[in-house]
């Protein structure tokens, strides 16, 4: 596997692999990696003829009072695993290289960045896309692998790639889960072994509601009054969202019969965990 640690060298790597018509997928990742990242990876072989992931813990997404310093970096198991995966080229910029003093310009998401993590994260999506554009202009994919798990940031990189007319197919993968329902996560390391217990109550709060929907319930009232009662199970969890909403504005939805974006996040502890399911419009 190929090592770059600048983006020039990254893009003089992509320039050639690129090279007699060979399509590229790219794992954009901060690191930590679990079988959620691997899954990606699995998935860009299936469609590409390349497969470039990066590996970069990103500042700009973090706000001042979040985890940006104590975010775990495992690096060496990370590139190990990579290279097992068969990744072909792997991008590991510092932050200084990544930003070199005197940068200045970023890719504004509008008011879709402030609804859901935007809300409580604020700039968190700003960063986000403001990375992953600069991402695609390094590797210039033709296709970019995100799980299904980050749903609101599913909606803001669509929504970029459509509005700066970046010519990538985004693909979004299914969310890779724990035996008890748990959705990986490389903060899941931050937990407690009580903390980790209690974490599954997100997911059974969602396959509650989604039972509701599959018996034919469609009130986002109903819905999201299932998914606080669940949540409200653990007096100790702090909620963050729990939200029904259009997948692709993020706006709150009455009615869920041409499809919705159930969406948790809540403090277990000190970890932030956010979950999501996606119920497809009713035939
Ligand atoms: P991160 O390293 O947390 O920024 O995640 C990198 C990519 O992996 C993002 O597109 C995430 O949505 C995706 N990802 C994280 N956890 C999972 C999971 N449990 N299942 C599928 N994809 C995931």
């Amino acid at each position: 596997m190929l090592l770059c640690l600048t983006p020039a060298e990254m893009q003089a790597a992509c320039r050639s692999l690129r090279a007699s018509g060979r399509t590229i997928g790219l794992v954009p990742t901060m690191g930590a990696l679990h079988a959620g990242h691997l899954s990606l990876v699995a998935a860009a072989q299936g469609q590409c003829d390349i497969v470039a992931a990066s590996i970069f813990v990103n500042p700009t997404q973090f706000g001042p009072t979040e985890d940006y310093a104590a975010y775990p970096r495992t690096f060496d198991e990370d590139f190990q695993k990579l290279a097992a995966a068969g990744v072909h080229a792997l991008f590991a910029p510092s932050a200084e290289g990544m930003y070199p003093p005197g940068t200045t310009t970023s890719v504004d998401p509008g008011e879709l960045g402030n609804r859901l993590d935007g809300a409580s994260r604020p700039g968190h999506f700003r960063g986000v896309a403001t990375i992953v554009a600069r991402l695609f202009h390094i590797v210039q994919p033709d296709r970019a692998y995100f799980g299904q798990k980050d749903a609101a940031q599913i909606a803001v990189l669509r929504r970029m790639v459509r509005d700066l007319n970046f010519p990538i197919h985004l693909v979004a993968c299914p969310i890779v889960r724990e035996p008890d329902g748990l959705a990986l996560s490389s903060r899941n390391r931050y937990l407690s072994i009580d903390e980790r217990r209690r974490a599954g109550v997100l997911s059974r709060a969602l396959a509650t509601a989604e039972s509701l929907a599959h018996n034919g319930e469609t009130s986002a009232e109903v819905l999201r009054a299932a998914l606080l009662a669940t949540l409200a199970t653990d007096p100790l969890l702090r909620l963050d969202y729990a939200a029904v909403v259009d997948p692709d504005t993020l706006l709150p939805l009455a009615e869920t019969s041409h499809g919705a974006l159930l969406a948790v996040a809540a403090w277990i502890g000190g970890t932030r965990l956010i979950d999501n399911l996606l119920l497809p419009p009713r035939a």
